[in-house]
């Protein structure tokens, strides 16, 4: 196993030149994820608790497609920006096509890597567009803690999320150029959350709220056929833009790390930062908008492979130009399906029946969040039979109460013979009439 290495929000980002050719690459990952480290100090555990639980949670896939609904918010202020659907509706295409390996440039991939491609099988429907028209200029304050919260309120001149733990909310708005002291050092083209327990925190301890879990795109790299250019800031034109900006971005919503490690500017880049995936080769840099197969920044025996390999160009949580990306690894594509089964799993929407029998139950914890110590309490208004279970984030059943006679009134049922670890669990009712869940934290 590698040593995990996670950051904590994840850029996709034109290194910029500015003002001197000869100055490196400035990488807005390292700098957002130094801000929140400062602001947040233990979400970094938050994160590698739930990136290794996760990981190695094997491979919970069957048949059933795993279906993500897509909520697109458009928040415009210039006409260009207020993509049209047609775009909208190529972007979905795209994401589709490269999240069930169905993408025509597979063929693209060397040899050597062919056998490592894998497919996520994650299917995306768009539910709704929402367009808002703004007059706020979306400035990520770099050195600050501006994580452009007003694209995501409808009060600062945003749009309100929908139900962060049942869609996929994508903000696409025009993200202004980063500016430190006044010089323009690059370029965010979007970025995302990958998932933290958010429910874990208690209340206002400052961490990222869940209304504002998803992913931020900037209009300009929405879709394959977007006809607004965005240029590099390196002066050596426009970026070719295939949609895969958002490939790469909905990647770190479902957990999945930089395959270079994240290392760089305020950190140490270098082999020995690992993105905790074994079939991704080291590479202790990235890309930088091209498509060098011969590029090989780690000349050491790869373990998976046996072998010294090149570093992956191709893969999608690369900075490669747009037109080499065409794969993610199988265990990434483990990881992002166990990532939508676990902390993400409300995306599934995987318990059926749940309005139904919400009109005839009630089902609270007490407390929650909790140490370990709860109590269910079910209040009924008819006689059912059913069970009550306690699963943890992977869906595996941990306790039971099962042949329960509920009749109408007030029911209390304690789950004290094993404690349970720090995490997040269900609680989920099951009875003839149908299933429902809640979610619980212990912390
Ligand atoms: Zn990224």
């Amino acid at each position: 196993m590698k040593t995990a290495c996670i950051r904590i929000l994840f850029l996709f980002f034109i290194p910029a030149w500015g003002y001197s050719q000869s100055s490196h690459p400035i990488c807005g990952n390292d700098l957002f994820s130094a801000m929140l480290r400062k602001h947040y100090p233990a979400l970094q555990d938050n994160v590698d608790a739930t990136f290794e639980s996760a990981l190695h949670a094997g491979t919970p896939r069957n048949n059933e497609p795993m279906i993500v609904h897509v909520i697109v918010h458009v928040v415009w202020k210039e006409a260009a920006e207020n993509l049209d659907e047609s775009i909208i509706l190529d972007q979905i295409r795209v994401l589709n096509e490269d999240f069930n390996r169905r993408n025509a440039d597979t063929v693209n991939l060397r040899p050597v890597f062919q056998p490592e491609a894998g497919s996520p099988g994650i299917q995306f429907e768009l539910a709704d567009i929402i367009r808002v028209q703004t007059d706020v200029d979306f400035a990520v304050d770099i050195l600050g803690t501006n994580l452009l919260p007003e694209v995501k309120h409808d009060a600062l001149g945003g749009s309100d999320a929908l139900d962060t733990e049942q869609y996929l909310n994508i903000w696409v708005c025009k993200i202004q150029p980063i500016e430190i002291f006044g010089i323009v050092v690059g370029q965010i083209l979007g970025f995302a959350f990958p998932p933290n327990n958010l429910l874990n925190w208690p209340e206002n301890s400052g961490a990222p709220a869940p209304d504002e879990d998803g992913v931020v795109i900037d209009y300009r790299v929405f879709g394959s056929n977007n006809p607004n250019p965005i240029e590099n800031p390196d002066g050596s034109g426009n970026i070719i833009v295939k949609g895969r900006t958002p490939v790469h971005e909905v990647g770190h919503y479902f957990g999945l790390r930089h395959i270079w490690g994240d290392g760089g500017l305020l950190g140490p880049n270098d082999c020995a930062q690992s993105d905790g995936i074994d079939d991704t080769p080291y590479a202790n840099a990235e890309s930088a908008f091209d498509c060098d197969t011969t590029k090989n920044t780690c000349a050491q025996i790869e373990a998976h492979y046996g072998m010294d390999m090149p570093d992956l160009i191709e893969n999608y949580m690369d900075y490669a130009s747009e037109d080499c990306m065409n794969m993610f690894t199988r265990n990434q594509s483990t990881l992002m399906q166990n990532i939508l089964l676990g902390p993400r799993s409300g995306l599934l929407t995987p318990f059926s029946g749940v309005s139904n029998l919400r009109d005839q139950i009630a089902l609270r914890i007490v407390p929650n969040p909790s140490e370990g110590h709860f109590t269910v309490k079910l209040e009924t208004i008819n006689n059912t039979q059913g069970l009550v279970r306690i699963l943890d984030a992977h869906g595996r059943v941990i306790m039971t109460r099962d042949r329960l006679t509920l009749f109408p009134g007030t029911h209390t049922l304690s789950f004290d013979e094993r404690p349970l670890a720090p995490g997040m669990y269900f609680v989920e009712i099951r009875t003839t009439q149908g299933a429902m869940a809640e979610k619980m934290i212990v912390y």
